[in-house]
């Protein structure tokens, strides 16, 4: 069997310790194993700021971009292999291995292109400079310098890759290096991108390390300069913000958590529009793709009473059109989920949703053997039961909920969830839509709003784009990354200059081309 290293202070290192077994969730064969047993993460740590922090620093914006974008059409050159793993070790069809790999080749991309508008020098201005005295002659401008610690990404196990590389593109145009986690389960997607990674020679010494297993004490060995960013669930998130050395130091965190999303059908949608098509085409995606193990997914689905038995039977029929089975086999749109114990809570979860809501379709019963469930469709009894606005599902499952039609109680409904990283509405009422995005836009990071007007051109509200915000307040974890420029924040700090005006513009403010 396949023994996936860890690559730190400059070297693959197997693990001397009990390794964890990674698994093909299709057929259980066991695929590959993993161990950080013996590795010394002080010494890691000490690695990423002594040796790729400075390395990474040398280099421009745009010179960092520049690796971005090679490394971007290196991981490219190796789409076909990556695909092929990601079937064995996650499970995944064609199609969602394609949108893990794609994303992160795609975002390495975006942030190179990023790169280009954000100047030759080492720090980035934040605004315009302002006079502070009486005169122009005292001057404040506030400028990002990358700072000088060490940036620990802990990822998922539904994205690999594009968890790896959203988070890594944007330490390092900061000019910070990483030290990468991927999940355990999944982790083989995320160990061949990152031996392609060191491999391709495009990144200086220290700027990505990669811990194949369990982070040991690296936690206990961060400092003030340093961040942790997280996505995974809502209790290790939890559990990593009160760390007791992450707290005495203030240790950046930003977590990116699970969430209750939402898609809802205003009242004005008729059924031979496109925007009700967009909605039926959207939440079956989110169902099926992935097998419903993304974080964006729609777990509840608001629709008007008075069409509820019209929606649940088109809808029915829209995730009825992918077909389960052997996700290696073209065709097959709907794979397994990712491993054994995620089956064992997906199925513990509809168990639990089953107290509050009729199946509609599918349900925990099993399939096929492997990690497969059915798709899945609840329906509701109580619009306001707990459960429904405070469980995740992670898999291929969403329950469509009524409600009045009221744009104040689908918005009220919605919030119930407690924070979001997003919320899709289909209407073509204004009006409507208005009063919607106010009431839930302070509870989310996205609000993804469809009609007539934008249909043909949209991307999937599950879709996260580099150029716009991730992430969302409360339970999904109070993060947020990526947004272009904004998610090269969290690795820098913002400082307050004040001084003379001539030298703080000259020397830290307008660049000599403006
Ligand atoms: P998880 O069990 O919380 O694990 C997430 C990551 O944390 C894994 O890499 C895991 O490593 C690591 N981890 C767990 N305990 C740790 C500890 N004590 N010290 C250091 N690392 C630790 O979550 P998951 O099952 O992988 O992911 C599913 C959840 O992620 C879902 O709830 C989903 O909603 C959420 N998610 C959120 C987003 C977002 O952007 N907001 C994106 C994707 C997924 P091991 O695998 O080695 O245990």
């Amino acid at each position: 069997m396949q023994t996936l290293e860890s690559y730190v202070v400059g070297r693959w290192h197997a693990g001397t310790g009990a390794p964890a077994l990674l698994k093909n969730p299709t057929t259980g064969a066991d695929v590959a194993a993993c161990d950080t047993g013996g590795v010394d993460f002080a010494a890691v740590a000490r690695h990423g700021r002594e040796v790729g922090g400075p390395a990474l620093r040398a280099l421009t914006f745009a010179e960092r971009g520049g690796r971005l974008k090679a490394l971007s059409a290196a991981l490219h050159e190796h789409r076909e292999e990556l695909i092929e793993l990601a079937t064995v070790n996650g499970g995944n069809t064609r199609g969602d291995a394609k949108f893990d790999i794609d994303g992160a080749t795609g975002t390495l991309a975006a942030y190179a292109h990023v790169s280009k508008s954000l100047g030759d020098r080492p720090y980035l201005l934040d605004g315009a400079g302002t006079q502070l005295g009486r005169t122009r002659r005292f001057w404040g401008q506030h400028v990002y310098v990358p700072r000088r610690g060490v940036a620990v990404h802990v990822n998922a196990f539904n994205f690999p890759a594009w968890g790896t590389f959203e988070k890594a593109a944007c330490a390092w145009l900061a000019g910070v290096p990483v030290i990468s986690k991927p999940a355990t389960a999944t982790a083989l997607v995320a160990w061949r991108c990152a031996q392609i990674t060191v491999e391709s020679g495009l990144l200086p010494e220290g700027a990505l390390q990669f811990v194949c297993g369990s982070t040991g004490d690296l936690l206990e060995h961060l400092g003030a300069q340093d961040a942790l960013a997280f996505t995974g669930s809502a209790r290790t998130g939890e559990w990593m913000r009160g760390h007791a050395n992450l707290v005495k130091h203030n240790v950046r965190v930003n977590i990116e958590a699970d969430s209750i999303n939402a898609a809802v059908l205003a009242p004005d949608v008729d059924a031979e529009s496109d925007t009700y098509g967009l909605f039926l085409a959207n939440v079956a995606l989110d169902v099926t793709q992935k097998a419903g193990q993304k974080c964006t997914a729609a777990r509840r689905v608001f629709v008007p009473a008075e069409r509820l038995q019209e929606v649940l039977a088109d809808l029915a029929s829209e995730i009825g059109r992918a077909t389960l089975g052997d996700p290696a086999e073209r065709g097959v749109r709907l794979g397994p989920v990712a491993h054994e114990a995620q089956l064992a809570d997906v199925r513990a979860g509809m168990a639990r949703l089953s107290e509050v809501a009729d199946v509609h379709m599918g349900g925990p019963a099993p399939v096929r053997d492997g990690c497969f469930v059915a798709p899945t469709l609840f329906v509701a009894r109580d619009a306001r039961a707990p459960v429904l606005h405070e469980l995740e599902v992670f898999g291929p499952a969403a329950t469509v909920i009524p409600y009045s039609g009221a744009a104040p109680e689908a918005a009220e409904l919605v919030n119930l969830g407690g924070g979001g990283l997003v919320t899709s509405v289909y209407s073509n009422d204004a009006d409507w839509t208005e009063t919607f995005v106010l009431e839930v836009a302070p509870w989310h990071g996205r609000v993804w709003i469809g009609s007539d007007r934008m249909a043909e051109q949209s991307l999937p509200p599950g879709m996260v784009l580099p150029g716009m915000i991730h992430g969302g307040p409360g339970r999904a974890g109070g993060g947020e990354e990526l947004g272009a420029e904004r998610g090269l924040a969290f690795y820098m700090q913002r400082v307050a200059l004040q001084g003379f005006q001539g030298l703080i513009e000259s020397r830290f403010g307008k660049r000599p081309a403006e």
